[in-house]
């Protein structure tokens, strides 16, 4: 399976700045094509045609949107569509990230309307799970994974499976330069790799990448990527370093 580098921009930089790092960092990935690495941006809405035009032609580089409302269209001011970003060429999404769920209130189950939305409408979903502290020191972190993938993965149609990836984020390691363990990542890939396969079936399971995010920097990019279950890696603050992020996705 190629390993996928997804870069999560957040509400950071400005149309130049995002257009430059887009072109700078596809520039660096055309001259010295990776085989067996796959990378996906997720800037924010305004920056989505700069980062497009940037890095079309380049088949290992694609683009995100970081979120989106599970409706056709219709009276939810300040939401975007879908259908809106099908129109200027996005057909992935991040859904259920943490920042979405802790500072937004998004609930298990309006991310799993959200997952179910998008799948059925064609679009590829990278959906974002991870306990916080509180619930991993009260041992609860097999009991939130579970939680967390079973709304979304219930009833997905089979044809929409390939088109899932999942985000194992811990909360307490999200921008807090705090990198859960390599045994903590082995654990909990594990345990949603087998969460993922009951609800799925064992070829269902096995097939939807498990990416783990959470403070990855170059320094522990590789430990991460030889871990059993670790399908690529979901990068934040080190993702806006054309650099840093290169070492990340060469690592
Ligand atoms: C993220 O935003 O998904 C993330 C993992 O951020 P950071 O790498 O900054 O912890």
């Amino acid at each position: 399976m190629q390993k996928i580098i997804a870069a999560n921009w957040k509400m950071c930089k400005l149309r130049q700045e995002a257009g430059k790092t887009a072109e700078e960092l596809c520039g660096a990935l055309a001259a010295e094509p990776l085989s067996g690495r796959r990378v996906v941006i997720f800037p924010s809405f305004t920056n989505i045609p700069d980062v497009l035009a940037a890095s079309a032609g380049i088949s290992s580089v694609s683009v995100g949107a970081q979120n989106f409302y599970p409706a056709e269209e219709g009276a939810f001011t300040g939401e975007i569509s879908l259908a809106m970003l099908r129109d200027i060429g996005v057909t992935q999404v991040l859904a259920g990230h943490s920042e979405r769920r802790h500072l937004f209130g998004e609930t298990d189950e309006f991310v799993a309307r959200k997952t179910a939305f998008a799948l059925e409408r064609g679009f590829s979903v990278m959906l974002c799970i991870g306990e916080t502290l509180a619930e991993r020191e009260a041992g609860e972190l097999v009991n939130v994974l579970s939680r967390q993938t079973a709304l979304p993965l219930a009833n997905l149609p089979a044809d929409s499976i390939s088109r899932l990836t999942v985000a194992y984020e811990p909360v307490w390691a999200i921008g807090t330069g705090k990198v859960a363990g390599p045994a903590e990542v082995f654990e909990a890939h594990a345990a949603v790799r087998s969460l993922v396969s009951r609800i799925l079936g064992d070829d269902g399971g096995r097939a939807v990448p498990i990416l783990y995010g959470g403070s990855v920097k170059p320094d522990n990019a590789a430990a991460l990527l030889e871990l059993d279950n670790v399908d690529g890696l979901l990068v934040g603050g080190a993702s806006l370093n054309i650099q840093t992020f290169l070492q990340i996705i060469r690592a």
